[in-house]
C-alpha cells in the first residue's frame, strides 16, 4: 500500500512508523514543511497510559520516548497571597523538539521516507493520505464543508513560551496585578528548560497593555510579572505569539482516501495536556483498523477507526472543556482559601469523590506528602517494570524526594 502522511507532527510519524511495522512492504511517505529540527511549542506532559500503549504497538519508540522523558512527580500551586500548596499526582514530560526527533528517527529506520521542507497544497497521489497537518489543516480546509469543520473560539488569551528556569515539578502559578489575575502552567521537560505557558482573561491581557506591547516588550512584562518564580531566569519566545484557543471538530474524518487524523480531526484543549497523546492513540486505532481490513476496502476501516476513536475521545474532550471553562472563571475563585484553591484547581472537571478532599488535604502536610510520593513513585516503576520484556533499562532524571512543605 502506498501511504502518504501529511504533516511530521506526532500523529504523522507514529502512524507512519506503525505502517511499516505491520508491513514493511508498505511504501510510506511523510511530507514535513518545515524544515529538520524545526516545530513549535515547548515540551509537552503524558502519563502512564499513553506510555503503555506506545510499549505495546512499538516498543523500541517507546523505551527512547520513556528515556529521555523527565519525570516529575507532584504538582505545586502558588498564588499571589496564599501558602504554597501540592497536588498528588505524577507525570512525563518531553521537549515537542526531541519527542519529533526520536520519532523521525525511528521512522527512517524502518524505511519511512521522511521529506521536510514539503508543503502538501493538495492530496498527494497514494493509495490512503493521512491529513495530519495540524489544527489549521489546508487538506481539511480544502473540503471543509464536506468534513463539516468547526472551529470554536477559547475566550481567554494564552501563549506557549519557555524558559531556562528549571521548574522542580509541575507548577500552576498565579499572580494577581492591577489589571486581574494572569497564571501560568509550566514544567520542566530537560536538564535545561521549563514549558511556560501564560493564561488569562481578555480583560487583563488588554489592561496589562498585552495586546500592544511588541513581543519583546511583552515578554519583558510577563518577566517582572512572573518575577518572583522565575529565579532570575528570563522567559523565552520563539515567536507563538499570543492565541486563543482553537476547539476543532469535523463530522466527517474521512473523504474518499483522505482520513483525517490528530489535531487536523479535533484539538483538545492543553489545560488537560492530552493532544499529543490522543493524536498517537488515533494512529494507534488507523493502524488497528487498516490491519484487520486486510485487503478489503479502506471506507470501512476509515469508518471504524473514526468511530472507535470518537468514543475514546469524549470523555476527555468533556474533561478538557469542563477544564479550559475553569480557567475562564479563575478570578472567581481567587478569593478561596489556599487549600481550597488548589482543590478547586484539581477538581476542575468536577468529578472528584469526597475522599480526593481529604486526600488533598493530607497531601499539604510534607511527611504525608512524601510517603505518597514515594508510593506513587513505586507505582510508576512498577507499571514501568510490567511493560513489555526487553524494554531497554530506564534512565530516569527524576525530581528529588521533597523536603519540606
Ligand atoms: C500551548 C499548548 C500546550 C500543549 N501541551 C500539550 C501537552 O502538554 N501534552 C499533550 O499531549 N499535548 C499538548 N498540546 C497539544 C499538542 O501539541 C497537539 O495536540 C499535538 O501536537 C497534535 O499532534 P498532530 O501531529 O496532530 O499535529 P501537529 O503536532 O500540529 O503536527 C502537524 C504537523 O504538520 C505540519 N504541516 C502543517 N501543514 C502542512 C502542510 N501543508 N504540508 C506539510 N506539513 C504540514 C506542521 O508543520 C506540523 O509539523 C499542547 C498544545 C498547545 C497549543
Amino acid at each position: 500500500m502506498r501511504i502518504t502522511c501529511v504533516g511530521g507532527g506526532p500523529a504523522g510519524l507514529y502512524f507512519a512508523v506503525l505502517a511499516k511495522l505491520a508491513n514493511p512492504a508498505n511504501e510510506v511517505t511523510v511530507l514535513e514543511r518545515n524544515p529538520p529540527g524545526v516545530t513549535y511549542g515547548w515540551g509537552v506532559v503524558f502519563w502512564d497510559d499513553l506510555l503503555d500503549d506506545l510499549f505495546h504497538y512499538d516498543p523500541v519508540s517507546a523505551g527512547r520516548l520513556w528515556r529521555a522523558a523527565c519525570k516529575w512527580d507532584e504538582y505545586e500551586v502558588r498564588a499571589t497571597g496564599k501558602e504554597v500548596t501540592h497536588l498528588a499526582g505524577y507525570g512525563f514530560s518531553l521537549g515537542r523538539h526531541r519527542m519529533l526527533q526520536i520519532l523521525t528517527a525511528r521512522a527512517v529506520e524502518l524505511g519511512v521516507d521522511v521529506r521536510f521542507s514539503d508543503d502538501a497544497v493538495s492530496p498527494p497521489d497514494a493509495d490512503l493520505v493521512v491529513a495530519c497537518d495540524g489544527a489549521g489543516s489546508s487538506l481539511r480546509s480544502l473540503d471543509a464543508e464536506h468534513f463539516g469543520t468547526e472551529i470554536a473560539t477559547g475566550r481567554n488569551r494564552y501563549t506557549w513560551l519557555g524558559t531556562p528556569h528549571v521548574f522542580r515539578t509541575f507548577t500552576f502559578g498565579f499572580e494577581q496585578t492591577h489589571a486581574g489575575w494572569i497564571w501560568y502552567h509550566a514544567y520542566p521537560f530537560d536538564d535545561n528548560t521549563s514549558t511556560f505557558i501564560v493564561e488569562c482573561t481578555p480583560e487583563t491581557w488588554a489592561g496589562l497593555e498585552l495586546d500592544r506591547l511588541d513581543p519583546a516588550a511583552g515578554t519583558a512584562r510577563l518577566e517582572t510579572i512572573f518575577a518572583a518564580h522565575l529565579d532570575g531566569q528570563p522567559l523565552v519566545d520563539r515567536g507563538s505569539g499570543w492565541m486563543n484557543f482553537r476547539r476543532v471538530t469535523n463530522q466527517r474524518w474521512d473523504n474518499g482516501n483522505v482520513v483525517l487524523m490528530g489535531d487536523a480531526a479535533h484539538t483538545t484543549h492543553f489545560a488537560i495536556g492530552s493532544g499529543t497523546k490522543l493524536a498517537m492513540q488515533d494512529a494507534m486505532a488507523l493502524a488497528d483498523a487498516l490491519a484487520e481490513a486486510s485487503d478489503g476496502p479502506l471506507a470501512p476501516a476509515l469508518e471504524r477507526y473514526e468511530h472507535r476513536r470518537r468514543a475514546a475521545l469524549a470523555p476527555l474532550q468533556r474533561a478538557a472543556q469542563a477544564s479550559s471553562e475553569w480557567f475562564e472563571r479563575m478570578p472567581e475563585y481567587a478569593d478561596l482559601p489556599s487549600i481550597r484553591f488548589s482543590y478547586a484547581l484539581s477538581d476542575r472537571r468536577g468529578e472528584y469523590p469526597l475522599w480526593r478532599y481529604l486526600l488533598h488535604l493530607s497531601t499539604q502536610r510534607s511527611v504525608t506528602r512524601a510517603l505518597l510520593r514515594r508510593a506513587l513513585s513505586a507505582r510508576r516503576w512498577s507499571r514501568a517494570r510490567r511493560r513489555r520484556p526487553g524494554d531497554p533499562a530506564p534512565a530516569t532524571r527524576a525530581a528529588p524526594l521533597p523536603t519540606g512543605g
